[in-house]
């Protein structure tokens, strides 16, 4: 049993999760793509994984069986899984008992272990996918916010080769999270205009960080990127978040995806990454009436890729300040003028 502990000295929260403990090592599992009789994420091993929540199918094929092409299960080695809320108190210390939602999105049927090398179509159901699994939970009132992202490369965290993406909704925002939504809508309050609307309108006119726009997206290393090679996709517009966006947006954001991640590969080749997802807080109690009824318009969707090409130490965990040894001017350059096709 997990518990989401609340960090009295330093406002923040901390998930002990003793079952993530016996996580398979990455070492174990089959990074070869021709290899895929024992991993638990390919087509046909349906058995191995815990039943399925959701999945993208071919018509006439059952669930948990083969014929899918995205397939979402409950998180074997969870950090919290959904159950009764409660809240504890003992002396100083306070702590939520488990509570939440953590799943595994199995990106692809097959063994690929890099979403350097999907094509358009697998980028729009993934994001299709993301998107039913927000609207599913944005109904559960118990969850205040919800956490996408992807790990991929051992660098980055990974414990499964086949690709996958996560979800972790938790009872509580966490605190850099929730300073962010209120810091984004006192902008928004003063100007107007959401943040990253005025920072992308800069960032075109200067084109120095800009490494391509499409649509109502670009992608762009932000001023102050904290990774070697960081991009941010953000939209000037308020376009809604990843279980409202349209069709049309869905397709933009895959075809800027897709053209990112091979500018990235020509510039670091196999490079491990995180990837998170913006999703605005779901529950309106957790940021306060005001802040939450212009959400949309203070907090745009966006999507940050951090290569993970260093390892940070001592300082960066004691201080939160991280040291970033590429300029984003020089990697923005960079990427801009690689090829993408
Ligand atoms: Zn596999």
């Amino acid at each position: 049993m997990s518990e989401i502990r609340y960090d009295r000295m330093r406002d923040t929260h901390v998930i002990i999760a003793p079952e993530r403990l016996h996580r398979p090592d990455f070492g174990t599992t089959i990074e070869n793509e021709s290899l895929s009789h024992a991993c638990p994420f390919c087509a046909g091993n349906e058995s191995m994984t815990p039943p399925e929540i959701f999945a993208l199918r071919d018509p006439d094929t059952f669930a948990n069986e083969a014929g899918w092409q995205t397939r979402v299960v409950p998180n074997l080695y969870k950090a919290v899984q959904i159950e009764t809320p409660y809240k504890h108190h003992y002396g100083m210390n306070e702590y939520w008992e488990g509570f939440g939602a953590h799943e595994v999105i199995i990106d692809t049927p097959n063994h690929r272990t890099s979403m350097r090398n999907w094509n358009e179509k697998e980028f729009v159901d993934w994001m299709k996918t993301l998107g039913q699994r927000v609207a599913d939970l944005r109904r559960d009132n118990r969850i205040a916010y919800l956490s996408l992202f992807k790990n991929e490369g051992r660098d980055a965290g990974a414990t499964q080769a086949h690709s996958h993406t996560q979800l972790i909704g938790l009872p509580i925002i966490p605190k850099e999270e929730r300073e962010g939504y209120v810091r984004n809508h006192e902008y928004f309050k003063s100007t107007g205009k959401s943040l990253l609307e005025s920072i992308l309108m800069q960032e075109e006119e200067a084109n120095i960080r800009i490494v391509k726009s499409y649509g109502d997206f670009s992608a762009f290393c932000p001023y102050a990127s904290a990774y070697p090679f960081e991009v941010m996709i953000g939209s000037k517009k308020a376009l809604g978040q990843m279980d409202t966006l349209s069709d049309e947006s869905v397709r933009q954001l895959a075809a800027l995806l897709m053209a990112t991640f091979k500018k990235l590969e020509r510039q670091l080749g196999n490079f491990h990454f995180n990837l998170l997802i913006a999703t605005a807080p779901l529950q309106q109690d957790t940021v306060g009436e005001e802040v939450y009824s212009h959400i949309n318009e203070s907090s745009r969707f966006s999507i940050r890729i951090m290569p993970r090409i260093y390892h940070h130490g001592g300082f960066e965990a004691g201080t939160g300040v991280i040291i970033n040894p590429v300029s984003p001017e020089l990697a923005a350059k960079l990427l801009r003028e690689s090829r993408d096709v």
